[in-house]
């Protein structure tokens, strides 16, 4: 049975389609990776007042909800905050899909006591409906795309995987 795209993957799809694959073919070492576990310690541990973790259709984890209608996300570091804005984007998408008009989002780096606003345009959803063709090219293939060394390898969990 096709799975549906998560925000998980559309975030992956940014950072490197080689783990987009692993991860949807179920190659799962995330939870032995250090910085899976600081995001989760930081995630119980900040804001503790919200609403924490709604989870949509299993596609879309809503960090927290503060205000009706903007929603969180919460990211440690800036590091790949291009794939961390796409992430919140896809939401909106997935959202607006739903019938959800006017949400808004911020990216909350607790941390650095930072945050980013994010909001979803016209252009966006044009460019979010590529990527989703995409990601379905890529995760239907028989094999993972070509490894290319970048400088996240050193912190990913396939890490081992890819440089045997
Ligand atoms: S180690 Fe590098 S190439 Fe391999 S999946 Fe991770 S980011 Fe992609």
């Amino acid at each position: 049975m096709e799975k549906e795209i998560t925000g998980v993957m559309v975030y992956y799809y940014q950072v490197c389609h080689r783990k987009l694959w692993y991860f949807y073919h179920e190659i799962q070492m995330e939870q032995n990776s250090d910085q899976v576990k600081i995001g989760k310690l930081l995630d119980e541990n900040a804001y503790s007042r919200d609403d924490k973790h709604i989870n949509i259709d299993n596609v879309i984890n809503i960090d927290y909800i503060r205000t009706k209608k903007v929603l969180h996300e919460l990211k440690k570091s800036r590091k790949i905050e291009e794939a961390s804005i796409l992430q919140v984007k896809y939401y909106l998408y997935y959202l607006l899909k739903k019938g959800a008009i006017g949400i808004t989002a911020k990216i909350d780096y607790p941390l650095l006591k930072q945050s980013v606003e994010v909001s979803l345009s016209e252009e966006d959803v044009v460019e979010i409906e590529k990527i989703l063709a995409n990601i379905t090219k890529i995760i239907k293939e028989e094999i993972p795309p070509p490894f290319r060394k970048m400088a996240i390898c050193k912190a990913c969990a396939y890490h081992d995987l890819c440089f045997i």
